[in-house]
């Protein structure tokens, strides 16, 4: 009697069970998660970026780094997400967490020192002004002229506009590294948001990869400047530019001519100021051109 009894109430359990877990989506448990993501390094430097790349369909999925949450983009049948990490980021070990459909997975990530350079400029009292305005016009301008490279940033395609590995705009000795630590006049000013290359006044610039013009105007900090969207929240930036070729709203294709080099706005000599942001996060432009976000 108490075996035919217990074996009624198994059977009862094991029914309701199974009528349960018909209408659970799908479970994917932390091991499978590991399988389902790959991430191209666990260790990585201070102004650099991480891939995480998933084979997962679900809309859930994203990642958390350092308080900040990246979504994925599609690619093919892939979601790929590209993660910056800032080079004002403390080296350390960071934990990375990937959400998946019903659970997450934690990495941990360590973030190695950028050994920035220290840089040092000195200039007039007229580019000082510049860059530490006292006069309520210019520190205006400013704020409004802060307010339209946002914007230029602000939306990006949601399709990838560029193709393949990234190019150097233009080829030339490097002047100021990225992410060194800039001294204006014996006072810190900040870090180094791009790389400036050194060329001869009218040398041509072109577009590191395909992508839309998004602002290409006279700013007073960084002269005649080209920003384009590349698509996934990328953009790549042109300052000091002596003339400016394209308009906001151009498709421009990889190597495209868009400007010369010169030295307007606040620059000591004919140089190009280049920039990649990620996320709205400056990255290391050498990083973009040596890995391949997409393969
Ligand atoms: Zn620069």
């Amino acid at each position: 009697m108490d075996i035919k009894k217990n074996y009624t109430i198994t059977l009862i359990i094991f029914i309701l069970l199974i009528s349960i877990t018909s209408f659970m989506p799908p479970f994917i448990c932390a091991d499978d998660l590991n399988e389902n993501f790959s991430l191209n390094t666990e260790s990585i430097q201070q102004g650099d970026f991480l891939i995480v790349e998933t084979n997962l369909t679900s809309p859930l999925n994203s990642v958390l780094f350092n308080t900040t949450k990246y979504n994925f983009n599609n690619y093919q049948d892939m979601k790929i997400a590209v993660v910056p990490v800032s080079y004002w980021i403390t080296p350390n070990d960071y934990i990375l967490k990937i959400f998946g459909p019903n659970k997450q997975i934690k990495k941990t990530i360590t973030v190695l020192s950028g050994n920035f350079p220290n840089s040092y400029i000195e200039v007039d009292q007229e580019k000082e002004n510049l860059i530490r305005p006292e006069k309520e016009s210019t520190i205006q301008r400013k704020k409004e002229e802060q307010k339209l490279i946002n914007k230029a940033r602000q939306k990006s395609s949601f399709s990838n506009l560029w193709t393949d590995s990234f190019i150097w705009p233009v080829k030339g000795p490097i002047s100021t590294e990225f992410g060194a630590t800039r001294f204006v006049n014996g006072s810190l000013q900040s870090r180094h948001s791009g790389i400036d290359i050194a060329c001869q006044q009218g040398k041509s610039v072109s577009a590191t990869n395909n992508g839309i013009v998004k602002l290409a105007t006279n700013l007073l900090i960084t002269g005649n400047t080209v920003i384009i969207d590349h698509g996934w929240n990328i953009f790549s930036s042109y300052s000091h530019l002596s003339k400016i070729e394209v308009k906001k709203g151009d498709r421009v294709e990889k190597g495209q001519k868009i400007g010369e080099i010169g030295s307007t706005g606040f620059s000591t000599g004919p140089h190009l100021h280049w920039t990649i942001t990620i996320n709205g996060v400056f990255v290391n432009p050498r990083s973009i051109i040596n890995n391949n976000i997409i393969n």
